[in-house]
């Protein structure tokens, strides 16, 4: 379900704006100096739609001031959510620290709500005007306490949200969804079955998640994941020959409904077409990648270089993905493959803000600048990174920018901030 993430400074009634959205009147904590609590997710439901509200609340003195913290509040929530309401103070106006914020919202690709709070009378409808000066167009007067407008407010909220989340997964809580995939006999049920043998830990519920039952618990490393769609590893069920297709959109989706991919490869094997489609699969569906070359332990001299050249080759398009030599029979470096998921994830997850990304795009393109095509040298004017999960990169160019080029950028965006194991996606926007 879609995600709403409430901003805004202590005291402009947050807590009591998101309990009318929820729709009760207990108390919420209270934002207090000094108070720091992590993100509080809600489930609202309005006009029958259900979405999820966050709360981005908290703050924290010690670490660099209010400002600082409301600015960290939107862009945690533009990362997070599928749209943003802003809350300010009617009766105070726009502070500096509204506007800070509304500049760090001005550049969410999001929908992004305002919401002019504390008129609790028709006296205030004056001020509220003045708050089009934050820039995030019509300021929507509202009386959290007493209720007022707070109907037309959720209507306009419903309105921003997607009628399907982004994502189809929760960013809020859960463990984080894995598949192990891989052609047939490469050693999937083999590996499943060392990962929940070497924790002696499988986990069968946790609490507050629902697991779907063709899912396992496995904890590993500390941390319990969700391997989606293992019933048939588990029961060890072999899929038969003529059941390839099934097999393929029984990957397809596993792929789809996780959050990272272990691609488990033969390593004793000359890397096959089929290894290759699902690897293109993961790439394609957007989701991180581990490449784990199981059955180490039947890997002599002669195969390892071989398999270098294959490598070599750039037979497996995916450079940036973390490589692992594991032996399901063994147990050989299966320890590694909890660490190399969470660099993943984290990558996954990453964002680059937008100031960091364009000094750093400006010197790199003032040192390499784009090919000159049909006479015209085409320039970037700025970037953003409008996604995470996969990150995805937005260039607004004055002109095409060949393939090879964006290559090129792709290439040293990894380089110069670290994203190992996410396909990364860039997209162009000519702006004439
Ligand atoms: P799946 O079809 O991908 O689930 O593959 P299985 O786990 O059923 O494994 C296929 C075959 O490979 C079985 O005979 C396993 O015993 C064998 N196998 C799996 N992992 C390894 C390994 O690391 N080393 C060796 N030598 N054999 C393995």
């Amino acid at each position: 379900q879609p995600v709403l993430a409430v901003v805004g400074r202590p005291n402009v009634g947050k807590s009591t704006l998101v309990n009318r959205i929820l729709g009760r009147r207990e108390a919420v904590v209270q934002d207090k100096p000094g108070v720091t609590r992590d993100r509080v997710a809600y489930d609202a439901l309005w006009n029958g739609r259900r979405f999820t509200v966050v709360d981005t609340g908290g703050w924290d003195p010690k670490a660099d001031g209010l400002q600082a913290s409301v600015t960290a509040q939107a862009e945690l929530a533009m990362r997070t959510a599928d749209a943003v309401l802003l809350v300010v103070d009617a009766s105070v106006g726009a502070t500096t620290t509204d506007e800070a914020a509304a500049r760090v919202l001005r550049r969410s690709a999001k929908p992004v709500l305002l919401a002019a709070n504390k008129v609790d009378d028709d006296r205030l409808l004056a001020d509220v005007a003045s708050l089009w000066s934050l820039g995030l167009g019509e300021p929507f007067p509202v009386s959290a306490l007493h209720g007022r407008n707070s109907g037309d407010l959720l209507d306009a909220v419903l309105h921003a949200l997607p009628s399907t989340p982004r994502e189809s997964f929760g960013t809020v809580r859960g463990p984080r969804r894995v598949a192990l995939v891989g052609k047939p006999n490469v050693g999937k049920s083999s590996l499943l079955n060392r990962l929940v043998g070497e924790e002696r830990a499988v986990v069968d519920a946790v609490a507050g998640t629902t697991v779907d039952p063709v899912d396992s618990l496995v904890e590993l490393d500390g941390e319990v994941w969700q391997f989606v769609d293992t019933a048939g590893l588990r029961k060890r069920v072999k899929t038969a020959s003529g059941m390839e297709y099934y097999a393929s959109l029984r990957t397809r989706a596993a792929i789809e409904s996780a959050e990272v991919a272990i691609v488990l490869l033969d390593a004793s094997e000359p890397i096959s077409e089929q290894d290759l489609r699902v690897l293109t699969m993961v790439v394609d569906a957007g989701r991180a990648c581990v490449l784990a070359f199981n059955k180490w332990d039947l890997v002599d001299e002669d195969r390892r270089h071989q398999l270098v050249r294959e490598l070599d080759r750039g037979l497996v398009r995916v450079p940036w993905a973390e490589r692992i030599n594991v032996s399901a029979l063994t147990g050989r470096s299966v320890r590694k493959l909890a660490p190399a998921l969470r660099t993943a994830l984290t990558s996954w997850d990453q964002r680059v803000s937008t100031g960091q990304l364009n000094s750093w795009l400006s010197d790199l393109i003032a040192a390499t600048p784009p090919p000159v095509r049909s006479g015209k040298q085409p320039k970037v004017l700025f970037a953003t990174q409008a996604q995470t999960r996969p990150p995805t990169l937005v260039l607004f160019t004055t002109g095409f920018l060949e393939a090879g080029y964006r290559r090129f950028i792709e290439r040293r965006f990894r380089e110069q901030f670290g994203f190992t194991g996410t396909p990364i996606r860039l997209s162009v926007r000519v702006r004439e």
